[in-house]
């Protein structure tokens, strides 16, 4: 079993979205052992996405991250950091499979509803990150 984290966007929020990617992530067989909703502080935003600092979007993006309340989550079960990418779909919510959660509601590269740690050493890090009082 593995632990991944998952990030209901501002968009994602203020769609109305926290019940539907909570149940598609429990439809699809996976565990919460942490959930919270908060407004995450700019210093935690910039670690989060530390691998964009050097990109044309990375001021945008933390603007948006930090524009109003994101909910973090810990999933947990087989193949949770996997699982869990398939569910959100691809990165541009275009590309995205419709039936994934991007393809179903997105449009927008930045605004695209979810996060998910992309590998076991990036949910490592920000499990640490979001929730460092964890075990
Ligand atoms: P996440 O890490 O949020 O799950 P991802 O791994 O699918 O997304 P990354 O390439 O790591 O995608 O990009 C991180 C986030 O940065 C994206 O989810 C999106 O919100 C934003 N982003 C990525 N590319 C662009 C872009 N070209 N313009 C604006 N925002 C972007």
């Amino acid at each position: 079993s593995e632990r991944t984290l998952v990030l209901v966007k501002p968009d994602g929020v203020s769609k109305g979205l926290i019940g539907e990617v909570i149940s598609r992530i429990e439809n699809k067989g996976l565990s919460l052992v942490a959930l919270e909703l908060r407004t995450v502080a700019n210093d935690i935003a910039e670690e989060h996405y530390a691998e964009h600092k050097d990109k044309p979007f990375f001021g945008e993006l933390l603007e948006f991250i930090t524009s109003g309340p994101v909910v973090a989550a810990v999933v947990e079960g087989p193949r949770a950091i996997e699982g869990f990418r398939q569910l959100a779909g691809a990165t541009d919510p275009i590309k995205a499979a419709t039936g994934s959660i991007r393809g179903d509601y997105a449009l927008e590269v930045q605004n695209n509803i979810v996060h998910g740690s992309d590998s076991p050493e990036s949910a490592e890090r920000e499990i640490k990150l979001w929730f460092p009082n964890l075990s």
